[in-house]
């Protein structure tokens, strides 16, 4: 059976480049072909000889996954759905603004974090994405040229299938590979601490930390993670880390009507943040089937930013995109799953 070329690193295109005796070059210039330019095909690959992109035919393909179904919201935003086999339904929601268009990816089929916020938590855990799987997603919508911005934001944990993502990111921001700047890339996170040191030592990619709430006991509520990975320990860390230059940390700060919106939890939040660059992105929640959280008003979300930004923290308000279309995470692949 013919194996698609997609998802290789150069290493391992260099490996087959030798086995095959293709010649010194083969190797970057069919990297260059399967990401830079997207070729669709090996026959393509023009400035390989006819009689190597031959040999090359009878073994590999460059195969990719095209999507299995779009929404498209009045806004513009597109939810795209890949399957990739196996009831393995994964979301990638494609977000065009005004001078950028970020497309927000998935790293696993469902997740095993359980935050009681999530649509991808119902699913429970059934896969982590391989590598080809997580690029596909850039590479088989229409928009991928005009992609400027890469958020792991999708379904899953990214440090939970941190290999694979990190491999992923190599490609997405290698100059011959899809060639995104590490400064247009962020992985957010519930706050994996071994994932969050990888970053900062192997990239200069961006971080934004899921936080949804700054007391421990309460975040344990909604975010069982913080059983595991405390939230002081990865403020520790995260003051501690030598931040590169250009590179950003986010903290992303659900809304939840009566639950996380005090005065309270504003002081603590400036605490915990004031000597910190960072950004809070402050997010009105939406509601979920089944969950009894709620969302606050519109002018309770703008009330919570100037607040924070009253005492110095640095937010602003994450506008909603998509809601007509099940653009929060999980809600598509898990109605698309209810019926098929
Ligand atoms: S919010 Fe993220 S980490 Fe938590 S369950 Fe959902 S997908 Fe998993």
């Amino acid at each position: 059976m013919l194996q698609s070329l997609f998802g290789y690193d150069l290493n391992a295109l260099q490996s087959i480049a030798e086995k095959l005796n293709l010649g010194q070059s083969a190797a970057v210039k069919m990297y260059k072909y399967i990401y830079n330019a997207g070729v669709s095909s090996i026959n393509d690959m023009v400035t390989i000889s006819a009689k190597k992109r031959n040999l090359l035919k009878r073994y590999y393909t460059t195969d990719i996954v095209s999507f299995s179904d779009v929404q498209v919201s009045v806004d513009g935003t597109k939810k795209y759905l890949f399957d990739y086999g196996d009831f393995r339904l994964v979301e990638a929601a494609y977000i065009p603004e005004d001078n950028r268009a970020t497309l927000c990816i998935s790293s696993q089929v469902g997740c095993k974090m359980s935050c009681s916020f999530c649509m991808t938590a119902r699913q429970g855990f059934h896969a982590n994405l391989t590598v080809a799987e997580i690029l596909n997603q850039i590479a088989a919508i229409p928009e991928r040229d005009k992609i400027t911005n890469i958020v792991f934001m999708g379904m899953g944990e990214p440090f939970d299938n941190a290999d694979n993502v990190f491999k992923a990111i190599d490609i997405i921001t290698h100059q011959q590979g899809f060639g995104i700047a590490p400064g247009k890339v962020t992985v957010s996170t519930i706050g994996i601490i071994p994932g969050i040191n990888r970053l900062f030592a192997e990239t200069k990619c961006n971080l934004a930390i899921s936080l949804h709430n700054p007391f421990s006991h309460e975040r344990k509520q909604i975010m069982p993670v913080e059983n595991r990975y405390k939230l002081n320990d990865i403020m520790d860390i995260i003051t501690g880390l030598s931040v590169k230059e250009q590179q950003r940390v986010f903290f992303e700060y659900i809304l939840f009507d009566g639950v996380n919106d005090s005065q309270d939890h504003i002081l603590e939040l400036s605490k915990l943040l004031n000597n910190m660059s960072c950004k809070v992105n402050v997010i009105r929640f939406h509601p979920i089937p089944g969950s009894d959280l709620k969302s606050p008003d519109e002018d309770s979300v703008i009330k919570f930013m100037r607040d924070l930004n009253s005492k110095g923290v640095v937010a602003t308000v994450r506008k909603s995109r998509g809601q007509d279309i099940f653009a929060a995470c999980g809600l598509l692949s898990t109605q698309k799953k209810a019926n098929p």
